[in-house]
């Protein structure tokens, strides 16, 4: 028989057993509150100026730099540095605080990326139709094609001349610059195109932007549409048809991150995913106030939209170089095991931004176990899709330890699955650290309307992604 009790009791017990969410703007106080919005404003700053893997790896430099942080190859021999970052390939960062504690025991890792879906100009991008000059484009992860019809865009990118030069270019962002646009069809003539499903209604290969309706010369000149495109791009930047082949250029929303709502509580902006996380990572890592117990690290990934494939994602082996780079630096023995060792010993986080329940969409979630915007920093024990396929599944004993370091510093979170178990899914770099044999789990704030050229997250779970991680690389031995 289960004890009877009065209605005070029932109070103390659900006090003791129950956990009710915590909406952050509850939990924070007015002067936290006003340190909530300003973080906002340092953060966006930052995600205007990083549209792009590259972008965001120049302004992760930037930040390092101001902070005291020396580039890795510019150290010299002997010399004692404890904060450091090594730069790959120009689209992938690792960064490390290195703490009292040797390398080889492990140390504190958080993973997050740097790009984001878009559009990449094909190789061979120009052409005419119409007596419109238009560029080709092939569509970057995971994007629903219709968001990215009829609204401006600009393009960044890199292309190299022949003579070797590397030429930036960025059009579409500043007020005087002209932007792009793919056109879509008039709903008037949109019969058959409505009545198709949604992924067959919008074709990849429909993805092309308008870049220009002048001719030059006069009728006899061959495609002088397309021509008069080439010839802005060889007066601009010296830049040719055949540099154009093997440069990388992506099509992107343009325009500035936003705040969004009458009380100005959320940021709008292109790439929430992942650069929330990659900002709020760098600035735990930097605003560290003393010497952690154990080296901070921060890895900047790139192409997890795609897979994590390639040599500046998180299946390349940039983990195994850092890391033996600071067993070097450490005057540690760097022999194969001792990498292992330190690797296999470590904790991380992945850091990767989970996905809110939308309003309207409510059916998708299975709301016990969904996140919420303005509930924190969110834990996902495990992700893959369908029977948790594909997925890294945090160890209890983990989870419960950064659990406890959380508590223990006030950081609100919450917990979450992507959504209904038959309903998708995803991944993150979780995975592939995973496979070291080191501790993670997932962890990041939630957004809306994720993939979209324009998401929008919470300022308080922004901050309080920071103020966690922060916590992360302070506390987590
Ligand atoms: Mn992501
Ligand atoms: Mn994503």
């Amino acid at each position: 028989m289960i004890k009877q009790i009065n209605k005070a009791e029932a109070e103390k017990l659900s006090k003791t057993v129950l956990r009710e969410p915590t909406l952050v703007w509850d939990a924070l106080n007015q002067v936290q509150k006003k340190s909530a919005f300003k973080f906002a404003e340092d953060y966006k700053k930052f995600i205007d100026n990083s549209k792009t893997e590259r972008e965001s790896v120049k302004e992760i430099e930037k930040i390092l730099l101001k902070s005291g942080f020396k580039n890795i190859d510019s150290v010299t021999k002997g010399k004692s540095v404890s904060k450091f970052y090594k730069i790959y390939n120009k689209k992938a960062v690792a960064v490390a605080y290195c703490g009292k504690r040797d390398i080889s025991k492990g140390v504190n890792i958080i993973g997050s990326h740097i790009d984001s879906p878009r559009l990449d100009l094909k190789q061979n991008p120009l052409y005419e139709e119409q007596d419109i000059a238009l560029m080709k484009t092939h569509y970057y992860g995971g994007i629903k094609k219709y968001q990215w019809l009829a609204r401006p865009l600009a393009i960044h990118g890199i292309a190299y001349l022949k003579d070797g030069k590397e030429v930036t270019i960025t059009i579409g962002e500043k007020e005087s610059d002209p932007v792009f646009s793919i056109s879509d069809l008039l709903p008037h003539l949109g019969k058959d195109q409505a009545s198709k499903k949604l992924s067959d209604a919008f074709e990849g290969e429909k993805l092309n932007i308008v870049t220009g309706s002048l001719p030059i010369g006069d009728k006899e000149i061959k495609e002088r549409f397309k021509l008069t495109i080439l010839n802005i791009l060889y007066t601009d930047f010296k830049i040719t048809e055949e540099d154009l082949l093997c440069a990388e250029i992506e099509v992107v929303p343009a325009g500035k991150s936003r705040d969004v709502g009458f009380d100005r509580s959320l940021v709008g902006a292109y790439g929430h995913d992942d650069r929330v996380c990659a900002y709020t990572s760098l600035r735990a890592i930097i605003d560290l106030k003393k010497i952690p117990e154990v080296t901070a690290v921060g890895f900047f990934f790139d192409k997890e939209e795609i897979g994590s494939e390639g040599n500046t994602g998180a299946k390349s082996k940039i983990i195994d170089d850092f890391i033996s780079d600071l067993l070097v630096i450490k005057k540690e023995d760097s022999s194969q095991r001792s990498l292992r060792k330190a690797i296999i010993s470590s904790s991380a986080l992945s850091g990767d931004v989970n996905a809110g329940i939308e309003p309207d969409y409510q059916s998708v979630h299975e709301k016990r176990n969904a996140a919420r915007i303005g509930y924190g920093i969110c834990f996902s024990k495990f992700t893959g899709v369908r029977g948790k396929s594909g997925s890294s599944d945090a160890n209890s004993e983990y989870f419960n330890k950064i659990r406890k370091i959380f508590n223990r510093d006030k950081i609100v979170w919450q917990v979450a699955e992507l959504g209904k178990v038959d309903q998708g899914g995803g991944g993150t770099v979780a995975k592939f650290l995973a496979e070291y044999g080191m501790e993670i789990i997932d962890c990041g704030p939630a957004v809306l309307s994720m993939h979209s050229p324009f998401e929008l997250c919470g300022k308080a779970d922004i901050y309080m992604a920071y103020l966690a991680y922060n916590t992360f690389y302070k506390d987590m031995i």
